[in-house]
């Protein structure tokens, strides 16, 4: 049964598997983050391979050197009782709550339940999508967040299916309704990302392509998060194999070409490494 389905006389429930306190890499501020178990997509690189399966799951946790389950069924209001905790931290800080995954809105109803109730109590609200989803939930669920990180994986849809699993139609239609409405006349920022994968999107090709998108887009400003191998322990406590393996690491500088086709579109591109 999906995660969040709503049963008679039974709180919605969400499937979590970690909130995160004091965050300062997502988003503004102090942030607590709330990972949302569960992905339709099955991106190669994934580096929270943890999060893709929509129930929980055994996992191998090396630094407490014993098997743990991943994923908690929680209520609403058990999430709000947590986040709120670091309430006065966000107000003096500026920062808020932000939605991450495996993909939030593998959960919709669970995430705008979450989403309204922290609104009413005036908290920022901040989420990391690839907007995979019904373009009437993604409309409804945006006007909750305050800050958008929408990742773009590839201008080709027979290629992002390749690389992901599933065709970029829905991504890139909904990617066209958060470019219209989180606009800073309606005190929302959107960050549209792309991470940079070796035999998935990094060939200057890639570059070109992706700037005549962004051109009829009306895209004028992206991060590129170069490809890591920060996930690799994961998938051995999973026990699951991983395509990647041997892939080696991108370093910021090997973007910077990357980063001058895009500029010749007038797209500017920032580098966001892990170097
Ligand atoms: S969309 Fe994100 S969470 Fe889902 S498989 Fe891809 S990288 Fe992993």
């Amino acid at each position: 049964m999906a995660p969040d389905v709503d049963r008679k006389k039974e709180a919605l429930k969400g499937l979590i598997f970690n909130i995160q306190k004091f965050s300062l890499n997502d988003g503004p501020g102090i942030r607590t983050v709330v990972f949302f178990k569960g992905c339709p997509l099955r991106c190669a690189w994934c580096s929270n391979p943890e999060s893709q399966l929509g129930m929980p799951e055994q996992m191998f946790d090396s630094s407490k050197n014993k098997m743990i389950t991943c994923g908690k069924s929680m209520t609403v209001d058990e999430v709000m009782d947590e986040v709120m905790q670091d309430k006065p931290f966000y107000d003096e800080s500026g920062g808020g709550v932000t939605f991450s995954g495996g993909e939030v809105l593998f959960q919709a109803k669970f995430a705008i339940e979450l989403a309204k109730k922290l609104k009413e109590k005036g908290v920022n609200l901040a989420c990391e999508t690839t907007g995979y989803v019904k373009s009437s939930v993604f409309k409804e669920f945006m006007k909750y967040i305050d800050f958008m990180y929408y990742d773009c994986k590839q201008w080709d849809p027979m290629l992002h299916q390749k690389g992901t699993g599933e065709t970029n139609e829905i991504i890139l239609k909904n990617l066209d309704l958060a470019l219209k409405y989180q606009t800073p006349e309606n005190n929302k920022q959107l960050c549209i990302r792309i991470p940079v994968i070796p035999g998935f999107n990094y060939t200057d090709n890639d570059a070109e392509n992706f700037g005549k998108l962004f051109v009829k887009m009306g895209v004028d400003h992206v991060e590129l998060l170069p490809f890591h191998q920060f996930g690799l322990k994961k998938y051995e406590e999973l026990n699951r194999p991983y395509a990647l393996k041997n892939v080696a690491q991108l370093a910021s500088t090997d973007l910077l070409n990357y980063q001058k086709i895009l500029a010749k579109y007038n797209v500017q591109a920032d580098i966001n490494g892990w170097d």
